[in-house]
């Protein structure tokens, strides 16, 4: 669907298609262990989060230059603007990198590359969300906060994901002052596979202005009092719930329901490469899976750009919104 909207939850290593991994792989001399783009599409499915991250880490190893994220991030932007993405704020995970010996400034600066020339090359705004992995250690991200130093001029957010079950977000309060001290803007995954409790740490100890996922938040009805009164944005990321199992069909997921509550929800795409659509696709998903007609598909649009950190530039925000009004639906 070409309705204009926001992507604010989108893996730039989530965009990653085997046929990119595979020329990136040959480029660089790595070895991937299969033999041909089928073979590894079909490595695409996944019993929950983990199955996924497995894979996900495991083909991470092809990206290893500037010109590698530079061409990942380029590749995604192509796609986002064919569906009418029209301003992406898109989350990199620096320590899946560094671990692997690729330094951090290579992954700021190839990313950076491509996302500073977006918007005349494929008329997507862009900004770029750092996110720590919450299964490594509260050390480690403030080591990589203090790695990104030199680069924060590319960053607008820090965010927190990866593994959620067993890493509550309070481990990683000191990163979270740090950052504030910093000026950077918060997001934090909280309540995909993690209890409601983590969406009110989020809230209340990391101090975040979205909630990336958030869907268990249905499971607490005075945590989605407060999430409506505070007009949190949450991230949702439809096709990834079903692909990851939170969800059994699309025509179980709680949208509808969220909308009804009054809370502010948006629709996105996660790791659109490993979860079968991009952000055009998963409207397309909602509203043919839950029977969304266009102003609900409309406030979805509006919901994103509202939630955009576009606080500095509201003339662009004021715009887009516009787009989004104009829009017709066939
Ligand atoms: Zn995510």
């Amino acid at each position: 669907m070409h309705l204009p909207k926001a992507e604010l939850h989108l893996h730039i290593e989530g965009t990653l298609e085997p046929e990119l991994a595979f020329a990136l792989a040959e480029r660089n001399g790595v070895t991937l262990p299969y033999a041909t783009t089928e073979e590894l599409r079909a490595a695409y499915q996944f019993d929950d989060l983990q199955s996924f991250l497995d894979l996900y880490y495991a083909l991470m190893a092809v990206l290893r230059t500037e010109d590698d994220f530079a061409e990942l991030a380029d590749a995604y932007l192509a796609r986002a603007a064919a569906q009418g993405v029209r301003h992406a704020e898109i989350f990199f995970d620096p320590q899946a990198h560094t671990a692997r010996g690729v330094p951090i400034g290579t992954v700021i600066e190839g990313l950076g590359r491509a996302l500073e020339r977006s918007e005349e090359t494929h008329g997507v705004s862009t900004q770029l969300i750092l996110c720590f992995l919450r299964d490594l250690s509260a050390e480690s991200a403030l080591g990589t906060l203090d790695a990104a130093k030199p680069y924060l001029h590319r960053i607008s957010a820090v965010g927190l994901d990866s593994a959620e079950v067993g890493h509550p977000p309070a481990k990683f309060r000191e990163v979270y002052e740090a950052a504030t001290a910093l000026g950077l803007r918060k997001v934090a995954h909280a309540g995909e596979e993690g209890p409601p409790e983590y969406i009110r740490e989020a809230l209340d100890i990391l101090g975040v202005e979205r909630v990336d996922h958030g869907l268990r938040c249905m499971e607490d009805p005075e945590l989605v009092a407060r999430l409506v009164a505070d007009r949190v944005p949450l991230t949702l990321c439809p096709l990834s719930n079903v692909t990851l199992r939170t969800v059994d069909t699309l025509k179980d997921h709680p949208l509808p329901a969220m909308l009804a509550a009054g809370l502010h929800c948006t629709v996105n795409s996660d790791d659109p490469a490993y979860f079968g659509g991009y952000a055009g696709d998963n409207f397309d998903a909602v509203r043919d899976a839950l029977a969304l007609g266009p102003e609900q598909l409309r406030t979805l649009a509006r919901n994103s750009f509202e939630a955009a950190f576009l606080d500095h530039d509201e003339e662009r925000r004021a715009r887009y919104l516009a787009e989004v009004e104009a829009y017709a639906f066939d």
